[in-house]
Parts: structure tokens; C-alpha cells; sequence
């Protein structure tokens, strides 16, 4: 007999990617009875799902934001462990995407489909790096699938950071971060690039700091706004999330520096709408360089993409000779 086609036995619901045999979502879009996580972004973990799989990591960060709410029963899943879902064998890849993040890789029937998640290929010292999975169909995130997006090194983007605080001293250098691993990848690209100063973080990033470091990231010394007097935060770097760095919380600041750590720093007007002075090409997805090289690398005859943009993955894809198509999925946003 020969192995099922994988939109046999995977489907794309309402609700999101279901696997069939197996009985579950993968990151459902509404509360289900069973769902695998992929990572704790928000779009992808949400709350209310009666039991959940996913890594300790994606635990610890769905417990610290949902409280109670994170799942009626939530199960832990080491990386390259595996676990019967039905008649499906299933096992969670890192991704390197943020802390905890990880790829599900699904066997049913001699048939094997990898569901990226959100990935990126780069080092990051926050998150244990991708791990390519040989399989047969690849579903593919796409956020940034177009060829202008190709991020440059982190360390050139920290470097300029470093550089302006060092060229204006009397100013307050404040950077917009995503609360969950765009801040803490920040801190520890700092920390690399020999930055030993404590670093400030506005109040709405704390707690998942504190978390990582609970789970071994060191991230070196920072500093809660409250209570520090304006004029101690000149020539210092702070951290906040990206809506706040245009908000009026930010003339607290001596003379606010406003950059902004994300991938979408790479277009322009992007960071002119924002106010942004200082654009940082950091991301936490694969650029197009790096969605096209994975696709090649898991050497799956079939590819599905998703979450971004579809049509342009699509496209290469099937001019390379895979078999490929969009999914219709929604209700993701573009987190970066
Ligand atoms: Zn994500
Ligand atoms: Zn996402």
C-alpha cells in the first residue's frame, strides 16, 4: 500500500490545521478539545484548548500569559521525543524561532509532514537553533516570502545601535521589541557584542524576561523603569514594546531615540510611519534566502505554505519542480 497523500489525512479547518487520524489542531485558531502548539506568539498558542502538547518551553510561556486559561491540561513534549496521537507518531523539532519554539513533525502511515511553525535559520542565543527534517510534505511559514526581504547579519544591526549610543551620549536610546523573544534575542545580542551596561525594560516586558532567565537564558543585568528619574536615562539603552515607543509614555525619556528591532525595519516606509529613527533589520522568521534554502534541504516533494506571503513561495516552489500550494489559513498576523 502506498502512503496516503498527505491532504488525505491533513486538513485545513475553521479552526486550522487538523490532523485527522490523530484527532487534533496544530495551533487552532478557536478553543478545540486537543491541540499541538507550536510556540507561545499569541496567534499561534491561544487559550481555552481543553488538553495541549507542546514543549516545556511553550508551557512555561502559555501558563505565564493565560494563568489558568493556558489549557484544561497541558502536556509536556521534549524535542525529538515521540508520542502517539491515534495511529500518528508525533514528535516536536526545534524551529529556532523563540524559546521553546518547535517544529511538529508528523508520521501516519509511512507518510511524514513537518509543520514548520514559525522559524527562523540564524544562531540565536535565546532558542535552540532549527533542525532540518527530512519528510514528504513541508508546510512552510512565509512571512517575509518575498525576495526583498533578505535580513542582514545581527550583529551589523546591534553594531549600529551600539554606534549611535556612543555618537549621542545625552540621548535616550529606545528601542520597540515584541515582548516575547524579540526583547530577550535583543538583550543577548548585546550582551555579545560586549554591552555590559544594565539595560532598562518597560514594565510590559518583564515578566517573560524573568521567565527566560528562569529557564537558564542569561541575559545580563536590567532594570525596571519605575521609579528611575529622567535624567539617570540619558546615554542608556531601553527596551518597549513596539506601540509604545510612538506613544506619550515615551516623553518620559530624555530626548528619545526611537529604533526598532523587526523585520520589517527593511522597508522603509515602514519605519517613516513609525517615527522610527533608527531601523534595525532584526527578525525572528527566515528571510527569503532562508525559506527557499529549507525548502531544498528537507527535500519533501510537496510543499504548503502559509501565514505570509504565499503566492511568491508558491511560485518558486513549483518553478523548481515541487508540487506546491497556498493554504487558506487565518487568523495569523504579522507578528513581527
Ligand atoms: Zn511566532
Ligand atoms: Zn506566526
Amino acid at each position: 500500500m502506498s502512503a496516503p497523500r498527505p491532504e488525505i489525512w491533513i486538513k485545513t479547518t475553521s479552526a486550522g490545521l487538523y490532523c485527522q487520524p490523530g484527532d487534533f489542531y496544530i495551533d487552532p485558531l478557536r478553543p478545540v478539545p486537543r491541540a499541538v502548539i507550536t510556540h507561545g506568539h499569541g496567534d499561534h498558542a491561544r487559550s481555552g484548548n481543553d488538553r495541549v502538547l507542546a514543549t516545556t518551553g511553550t508551557i512555561a510561556i502559555m501558563r505565564e500569559r493565560y494563568g489558568e486559561a493556558a489549557g484544561g491540561s497541558l502536556q509536556p513534549l521534549a524535542y525529538g521525543e515521540t508520542i502517539a496521537a491515534g495511529d500518528v507518531a508525533v514528535r516536536l523539532m526545534p524551529a529556532g524561532h523563540v524559546l521553546g519554539s518547535a517544529q511538529v513533525v508528523l508520521e501516519y502511515r509511512g507518510s511524514r509532514v513537518v509543520v514548520s511553525g514559525d522559524y527562523k535559520r540564524r544562531s540565536d542565543p535565546t532558542c535552540a537553533p532549527f533542525e532540518p527534517c527530512a519528510c514528504d510534505t513541508f508546510i512552510t511559514e512565509a512571512t517575509f516570502g518575498l525576495p526583498v526581504f533578505r535580513h542582514p547579519p545581527d550583529t551589523q544591526e546591534i553594531d549600529k545601535l551600539l554606534h549611535s549610543v556612543a555618537l549621542f551620549p545625552e540621548r535616550c536610546h529606545l528601542v520597540g521589541v515584541y515582548a516575547l523573544g524579540k526583547c530577550q534575542r535583543v538583550l543577548a545580542l548585546l550582551r555579545r557584542a560586549g554591552y555590559e551596561a544594565p539595560v532598562y525594560l518597560h514594565g510590559a516586558l518583564i515578566k517573560l524576561t524573568e521567565l527566560y532567565e528562569s529557564l537558564g537564558i542569561r541575559l545580563g543585568p536590567v532594570l525596571s523603569l519605575s521609579g528611575v528619574a529622567r535624567e539617570a536615562l540619558r546615554g542608556q539603552i531601553v527596551l518597549a514594546p513596539p506601540s509604545a515607543t510612538a506613544d506619550p509614555w515615551s516623553r518620559r525619556l530624555p530626548e528619545p531615540l526611537v529604533a526598532m528591532a523587526s523585520g520589517w525595519m527593511r522597508v522603509r516606509q515602514r519605519a517613516k510611519a513609525r517615527g522610527v529613527e533608527l531601523p534595525l533589520v532584526i527578525s525572528d522568521h527566515a528571510d527569503w534566502d532562508e525559506l527557499t534554502a529549507t525548502i531544498d534541504e528537507v527535500g519533501a516533494e510537496e510543499i504548503w505554505v502559509t501565514h505570509g506571503r504565499e503566492e511568491a513561495l508558491v511560485h518558486h516552489a513549483t518553478k523548481k519542480g515541487y508540487r506546491a500550494r497556498a493554504l487558506t489559513l487565518t487568523g495569523f498576523e504579522e507578528e513581527e
